[in-house]
């Protein structure tokens, strides 16, 4: 396996924006996949975020576009706006000794300048799927010089209900185009979509041996569910975290729980889909500047954040889809840097918990909170049924 980026065949100018990043080793996946997408080759990248997926689709893209012409030349079409600003950045933070243009296309905010940006002629587009066929249905957009299509977190998009809108743009694409397929899993409905999309992809897993990342510890800490709010003002209380992400299933108890964390010392903010797009942005700018140490969020409009250094994730409830235990703890952890994850657990979501274990291989250990007065005895057996082996992907290279 090559140990540095210049052994991938990355150029003198993409190689200087690394520099100035910091990074010194390519991540697995950046090491197999780099060398492919440079010699033109389609592929399926089986990884979640954390494994510096985004630079491993990013830099040998910028590096094929080569200079300046003002035609979009690749699109990246990700679920989330938050994951739109984030891919971005990075295009355009490896891309600071390109002569490139960047565009970012998402909704919940005014058309004019994203109008103005296009108008200027741009060479990538990073977008959401439907602001883009918007913009695309009003002429602004032009996808018939597309060459590198992205699409990332597909398996997200698909859960978000994007199929009929990601399709619709993989067809406004020409077919002479090389295509990026990335997603935490690789099921199905992900392998129905490459047959079509993609031309004699190359997979590629760079999810780690266990699923879930490995610099993360994580534990179940099972309680009644009348409990739980005790259970996790308890657990922040006790926990020396430098920032933590509390997940929650609906927006409802997002709101609750963040009332609930107001009433502490911490600093809290919140994030869910019926924020406002500048209340999201300052949530997630406060949460990354320090100026809140607890973010309470929803999955949707968590998922796939790039957030350095948080300590701890907090999941309020077992995670109904089994992938999303593994994105979510995936937030933590993130580029070698250790963390912990935290599951509150009652009996009713005993099947979600099961679901996950399968997913892992594993069971996970579960802990009790001492010092906490339990009301009732917590359910410290593990499941029967962990299966033996993980996810449905056969794995070609770790
Ligand atoms: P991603 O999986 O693309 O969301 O990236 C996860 C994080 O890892 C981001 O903060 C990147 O800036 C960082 N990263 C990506 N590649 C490397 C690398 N080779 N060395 C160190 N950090 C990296």
């Amino acid at each position: 396996m090559s140990s540095s980026f210049s052994e991938l065949g990355l150029s003198e100018p993409v190689l200087r924006a690394l520099e100035s990043c910091g990074y010194t080793e390519p991540t697995p996946i950046q090491t197999q996949a780099i060398p492919l997408i440079l010699q033109g080759r389609d592929i399926i990248g089986a990884a979640q975020t954390g494994t510096g997926k985004t630079a491993a689709f990013a830099l040998p893209t910028l590096q094929r576009l080569g200079t300046h012409t003002g035609v979009p030349r690749c699109l990246a079409l990700v679920p989330t706006r938050e994951l739109a600003m984030q891919v971005e950045e990075n295009f355009k933070r490896y891309g600071s000794g390109a002569d490139l243009r960047i565009t970012l296309l998402y909704g919940g905010v005014s058309y004019k300048p994203q109008v103005h940006d296009l108008e200027c002629g741009t060479d990538v587009i990073v977008a959401t799927p439907g602001r883009l066929l918007d913009l695309w249905g009003q002429r602004h957009v032009h996808l018939d010089k597309i060459e590198v299509l992205i699409l990332d977190e597909v398996d997200r998009m698909l859960d978000m209900g994007f199929i009929e809108d990601v399709s619709r743009i993989i067809r406004l694409c020409p077919s002479e185009r090389q295509t990026l397929l990335f997603s935490a899993t690789v099921e199905k409905s992900i392998l129905n979509i490459a047959k079509w999309a993609l031309r004699n992809p190359e997979i590629i897993d760079a999810r780690s041996g266990s699923v879930s990342a490995e610099t993360v510890a994580h534990y179940i800490y099972p309680v009644e569910s009348y409990q739980k709010y005790d259970l996790l003002l308890a657990l922040l209380e006790k926990t020396d975290f430098k920032s933590v992400i509390v997940f929650t299933r609906t927006k409802r108890d997002a709101d609750r729980i963040t009332e609930w964390v107001q009433s502490t010392t911490h600093a809290v903010a919140t994030m869910h889909a019926d924020r406002t797009q500048s209340e999201r942005a300052e949530a997630l700018a406060g949460f990354k500047s320090g100026k809140y140490q607890v973010l309470v969020a929803t999955d949707i409009a968590a998922r796939g954040l790039d957030v350095r250094g948080i300590s701890h994730v907090i999941n309020y409830n077992v995670p109904d889809h089994a992938e999303d235990y593994v994105h979510r703890i995936g937030r933590t952890g993130r580029a070698s840097e250790k963390g912990e994850a935290f599951t509150l657990f009652s009996p009713d979501e005993i099947m979600d918990l099961q679901a996950i274990e399968r997913l892992l291989g594993h069971t996970i250990e579960r802990r009790r909170l001492e010092g906490f007065k339990y009301r009732f005895e917590p359910m410290m057996g593990t499941t029967a049924s962990a299966a033996k082996s993980g996810g449905g992907l056969r794995r070609r290279n770790r």
